[in-house]
C-alpha cells in the first residue's frame, strides 16, 4: 500500500508538474476545464475496482448495491438538469456516445449528415477516416462563405437531395448557436432522426443560458468534462422510450463492457453541482468572458494586423480567431500563445488555405478560467494580453507579458486545498 510518490516516483513527479503547469498558466482549450476536488475524489475512490455490466438492478455481477444507487443518482440528476425523459450515464467519452447512438439508430452503409471538420464538425460528425466516415456514406454541410454561418437552406437542399437517415447538429469549432427546431424541421422533412451533440455547450443549457435542443432532437449526446466541468465522459438523452431502450443495448452490450463507476459517480457529483445558482453565474462569466474576447481581438489596432474572430463574435463559451490574412498562422500563434503560458489549440477556420496540421485559426475559450474566478475584469486584462501577443513583431520581447499572465494566476489561485505529491 505504498503512497504513489514511493512506489512510482516518475508518474509521481509528473503528476505535481503538471498541478503546477495548470496553476501557472491559464488554460484556455475551450474544450477544457478544471473540475472539482469532489469530483476528482469520486474518480480517485475505491469504485474503480468495480465491476457492474449491465444497468442499476440488472446487473450481470454481484455487490453492485453502493454502484446501483449512485449510478441512479447520476440519471436522475442528469435527467433533471436538462428536462430529459431517458438518460444514459455510461458512455466512456463523447465520441463513445455517439458511436452508439449511430449504432443505435443506423445500420453500416445508411447516410448521415454532419457539419465538415474543416467548418467546425467533430470527428465522429462523419470525418474520413472516424468510424462515423468509415461505417456510414457521408453528406457534410458547411458554413455559408459570407457569414462563416451554419447555412440552413444548404442543410434542406442535402436532406432532400440524399435523404439521410441521421442528421447531425453540433460541434467542436463554432462560435454561434445552432437552430435546434430548424433542424427538426428539416430532419422530419425526410424521415431522419436528429441528433444533438451539445458536447461543447451543454454546461450553458445546463445553465439556462442557451437554448436546450433536448425537446427538438430524437437524442442528445454531451461530454461531461467541457463547459458542464465534470469528469471526462459522455452521456446520452432522449425522450423516446423505444429509441432509449435501443440506446441502453447499444451502449452495453453493443459496445462497452463494464462501466467506469468512478467516473460515474464524479458525473453524479458534476450533475449536483450544474444544478447550483453557482454554476450558473459561473456560466454567466464563462459568456461574457468570450464576449470580451471576441470585442478586444476585433478592435481596428488588432483588424489592422490581419486578425478578425469568425463570424464577427460570439454567442458562446469560445471564440474563433481568423488568422488567414494574417503573416502568423495557427501553429506561430499557439506557439506564442504558449511562451506567455496561455494555453490554448490551433483550428482550421472555415476556408482554411493552410494544412490542417498548421491552420489559420485559434480557438480560445474560457470556461477553465471561468471556473478559477475570473471576472469581467480579468477577462479584459487576459484578453489585452492575447491581443498585444498576437499583433507584437517577431522580435518583440514577450516577457512582459508573461509577467502580466503570472500575476492574473496568481490573483485566481487554482486548487488551494490540493496537496502536491512531493517527490524530491
Ligand atoms: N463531440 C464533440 C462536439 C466534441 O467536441 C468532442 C470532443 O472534443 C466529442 C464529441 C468527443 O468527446 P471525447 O473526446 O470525450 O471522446
Amino acid at each position: 500500500d505504498a503512497d504513489i510518490a514511493d512506489l512510482d516516483p516518475e508518474v509521481a513527479a509528473q503528476i505535481d508538474a503538471e498541478l503546477r503547469r495548470q496553476r501557472h498558466g491559464l488554460e484556455m482549450i475551450a474544450s477544457e476545464n478544471h473540475t472539482a476536488v469532489a469530483v476528482m475524489q469520486a474518480q480517485g475512490s475505491v469504485l474503480t475496482n468495480k465491476y457492474a455490466e449491465g444497468y442499476p438492478g440488472r446487473r450481470y455481477y454481484g455487490g453492485c448495491e453502493h454502484i446501483d444507487v449512485i449510478e441512479e443518482l447520476a440519471i436522475t440528476r442528469l435527467k433533471a438538469l436538462f428536462g430529459a425523459e431517458f438518460a444514459n450515464v455510461q458512455p466512456h467519452s463523447g465520441a463513445q456516445a455517439n458511436a452508439a447512438v449511430m449504432h443505435a439508430l443506423l445500420t453500416p452503409g445508411d447516410t448521415i449528415m454532419g457539419l465538415s471538420l474543416a467548418h467546425g464538425g467533430h470527428l465522429t460528425h462523419g470525418m474520413r477516416i472516424n468510424f462515423s466516415g468509415k461505417l456510414y456514406d457521408v453528406v457534410p454541410y458547411q458554413v455559408r462563405e459570407g457569414d462563416l454561418r451554419v447555412d440552413m437552406e444548404e442543410v434542406e437542399r442535402l436532406a432532400l437531395e440524399h435523404r439521410p437517415k441521421l442528421i447531425v447538429a453540433g460541434w467542436s469549432a463554432y462560435p454561434r448557436q445552432l437552430d435546434f427546431a430548424e433542424f427538426r424541421r428539416i430532419a422530419d422533412l425526410v424521415d431522419a432522426h436528429l441528433m444533438v451533440d451539445m458536447a461543447h455547450f451543454a454546461g450553458l443549457v445546463a445553465a439556462g443560458l442557451h437554448p436546450s435542443p433536448v425537446p427538438h432532437a430524437h437524442v442528445t449526446t454531451s461530454t461531461t468534462h467541457k463547459t458542464l466541468g465534470g469528469p471526462r465522459g459522455g452521456v446520452i438523452l432522449t425522450n423516446d422510450p423505444d429509441i432509449a431502450k435501443k440506446i441502453n443495448s447499444a451502449v452495453f452490450p453493443g459496445q462497452q463492457g463494464g462501466p467506469l463507476e468512478h467516473v460515474i459517480a464524479g458525473k453524479a457529483v458534476a450533475f449536483k453541482i450544474a444544478a447550483s445558482d453557482e454554476f450558473r453565474e459561473r456560466q454567466e462569466r464563462v459568456l461574457a468572458g468570450a464576449r470580451i474576447l471576441a470585442e478586444r481581438l476585433t478592435r481596428p489596432d488588432v483588424a489592422a494586423h490581419g486578425i478578425t474572430v469568425v463570424s464577427g463574435g460570439t454567442d458562446v463559451h469560445l471564440v474563433l480567431v481568423d488568422l488567414r490574412d494574417c503573416v502568423l498562422d495557427g501553429q506561430q500563434a499557439e506557439d506564442r500563445l504558449a511562451s506567455i503560458d496561455i494555453t490554448v489549440n490551433r483550428n482550421a477556420v472555415p476556408f482554411d488555405p493552410r494544412p490542417p496540421m498548421v491552420t489559420s485559426g485559434l480557438r480560445i475559450g474560457t470556461p477553465a478560467l471561468a471556473t478559477r474566478g475570473f471576472d469581467e475584469n480579468s477577462f479584459r486584462e487576459v484578453a489585452d494580453i492575447i491581443a498585444a501577443a498576437l499583433i507584437a513583431g517577431p522580435d518583440a520581447a514577450l516577457e512582459p507579458l508573461r509577467r502580466r499572465v503570472a500575476a492574473l494566476a496568481d490573483a485566481h489561485p487554482l486548487y488551494p486545498g490540493v496537496r502536491d505529491l512531493a517527490v524530491d
